[in-house]
């Protein structure tokens, strides 16, 4: 190394220099996003024991889980992922094959069928199954009130992108019938659940709820302008 690039240990820092970000904050935090998305996809995180799940039939297993006697109809499979009935029916029949899930014909109707998940389908659905270990275990490492301001960041960002149509998601609290944002003063307990009729914080919003049912378009409009607006009910 020349002399021109040595650095003085001794040096003081410069309380007027500092170091200016390259690009825009936005810009910067979309690239962190494309960097994580970048390696989901790479082979060696979805090696990671998993039975070779992508999204969707990841989400309808969790679905599945969630449902009494861990059956539903293909539409309704359809309908609360928020997914063409074709390519639900794809992704159940890929599920099959890998016989994580069953399907049957009822007996009242045998041109309904519905879809039951195997003990093979239940144990791939655990609790973390979808989020590969290196994500779960980096975003562990976080401090709790980190993770808690991050999961409230996401549900904003992947709500934000649902309203302008960009991607389908279903059974978050911001657009479920029951959540009612920001209703009390505690910062720590500011919403309530009314399925639960319990109040609740950021840290316990939901991004894949089994009791979710979608508000209509009107409740769902206020809850989100009460919940990213950061105003109280009562204000
Ligand atoms: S039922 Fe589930 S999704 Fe709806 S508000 Fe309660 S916790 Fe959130």
């Amino acid at each position: 190394m020349s002399e021109l690039h040595m650095i003085d240990p001794a040096a003081q820092p410069s309380s007027e220099a500092t170091p200016t970000p390259s690009e825009p904050m936005v810009v910067q935090l979309a690239s962190g996003f494309e960097k994580i998305g970048l390696a989901m996809k790479s082979r060696s995180w979805r090696r990671e024991g998993r039975p070779g799940l992508g999204p969707l039939q990841r989400q309808i297993l969790t679905l599945l889980r969630s449902k009494p006697g861990r059956t539903a109809q293909v539409s309704t499979i359809a309908n609360e992922l928020v997914v063409r009935l074709p390519t639900a029916s794809e992704a159940v029949a890929t599920l099959e094959r890998k016989r994580l899930v069953r399907r049957r014909r009822t007996m009242q109707d045998g041109r309904v069928v519905t879809v039951e998940l195997t003990a093979r389908g239940l144990r791939a659905c655990g609790p973390t199954a979808g989020a590969p270990d290196h994500l779960t275990m980096a975003i562990g490492l976080l401090p709790a009130a980190e993770q808690a301001s991050l999961l409230k960041a996401l549900v904003k960002v992947i709500r934000t992108l649902q309203n302008k149509g960009e991607i389908s998601v279903a059974r978050m609290c911001v657009s479920c019938r029951y959540f009612q944002p920001n209703r009390y003063p505690d910062p720590d307990r500011p919403h309530h659940c009314s399925y639960v009729n319990a109040p609740f914080g950021d840290v316990s919003l939901r991004l894949d709820c089994g009791e979710y049912e979608a508000a209509v378009p009107d409740q769902a409009r206020d809850a989100w302008a009460l919940f990213a607006g950061e105003q109280t009910a009562t204000s």
